[in-house]
């Protein structure tokens, strides 16, 4: 535990091991999740955004319907042995869910945590191909992907499902990683804000703020998914700063401060540092290059490198 005197005189205290003002970095303990933070003054007033950066990065890979089981377990195999610490940034790995036994087992006692790409909110009962959230943890998962796009497009998930999922994944104990974003046409229309709000606020419907500040949110415009097309740092900045306001309004400052928001869309070690420098970007939701250790691994370290 850190003290020190802020503005004003105001005495702030701040829990060891989390991003705060430069030369405010804690040495490291195991902040297993962001709702450990601990962040209070002595006095209540207007609390200084910077003080409430408190996020660590998120790092996850999400492989999609791709890989075999040796592949799967060789491909966390290569990452181990070349990721003994990932410092203050969490690491996922998304395997398809017929893998995620093998894939868990082959992670267990290292760094890397274990996620799905999908759930059913039901508990259980006559549900033919779905998975349960109770599966999902007895299975070792930490993470659940809720929206990506490709399940919103395919499948046809609309904003109401996604958020009837949340519920189950939030009270499961599970952290959902919720996708949201705006296709071509709709950012060409100029309707990015008006998209990217909308499936906020309807997919986090009746959250409480505790409920909130443990989900992840995955901006992830479609038009960088898989095509090779980044959105420039400034232009996902300018959504993930957007989205920080909407919470602030649906939530409140605190609550939109320590929300972590990843960025996705053809993420790549040559583009993960320029992005995860942007103050609202707290990590990415990568694809195709999280199938390789060569091409996942340099972005978890350009994470790593970075300090906010
Ligand atoms: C994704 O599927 O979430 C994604 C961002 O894919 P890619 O990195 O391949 O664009």
């Amino acid at each position: 535990m850190v003290s020190f005197t802020g503005l004003s005189g105001f005495k702030w205290t701040v829990a060891n091991g989390f991003r705060t003002n430069p030369g405010q970095t804690c040495p490291p303990v195991d902040n297993s999740h962001i709702s450990n933070i601990l962040l209070f003054t002595t006095n209540s007033l207007l609390v200084p955004r910077k003080l409430l950066a408190v996020r660590k990065f998120f790092i996850a890979g999400n492989w999609k319907m791709n890989l075999l089981r040796d592949s799967s377990v060789a491909l966390v195999h290569q990452l181990m042995d070349q990721l003994h610490s990932s410092g203050n940034v969490d690491v996922a790995v998304c395997p398809p869910s017929v893998y995620l036994h093998d894939v868990g087992a082959a992670l267990r006692g290292s760094v890397i945590h274990l996620g799905a790409q999908n759930v059913y909110h039901a508990a259980e009962g006559a549900f033919t191909g779905e998975i349960s959230c109770a599966m999902l943890r007895d299975l070792g998962c930490k993470y659940v992907i809720l929206g990506h796009s490709e399940r919103r497009a395919i499948f046809g998930e609309t904003d109401a499902d996604v958020n009837t999922k949340l519920q189950a994944v939030l009270k499961a104990g599970l952290t959902p990683i919720v996708c949201i974003g705006e296709t071509l046409a709709q950012r060409e229309a100029g309707s990015t804000q008006t998209v990217v709000r909308g499936q906020c606020t309807h997919s986090l419907a009746g959250l409480t703020s505790d409920q909130m500040a443990k989900t992840v949110l995955a901006y992830e415009p479609v038009w960088a998914i898989g095509t090779g097309k980044t959105a420039t740092p400034a232009q996902a900045e300018e959504v993930h700063a957007d989205i920080r306001e909407l919470l602030k309004g649906l939530f409140d400052a605190s609550v939109a401060n320590s929300v972590v928001i990843q960025y996705g869309g053809s993420v790549k070690a040559d583009n993960a540092n320029e992005l995860l420098s942007q103050p609202n970007i707290d990590g990415a939701l990568v694809g195709g290059a999280s199938l390789k250790s060569e091409s996942f691994l340099p972005i978890v370290q350009a994470a790593m490198k970075i300090k906010k």
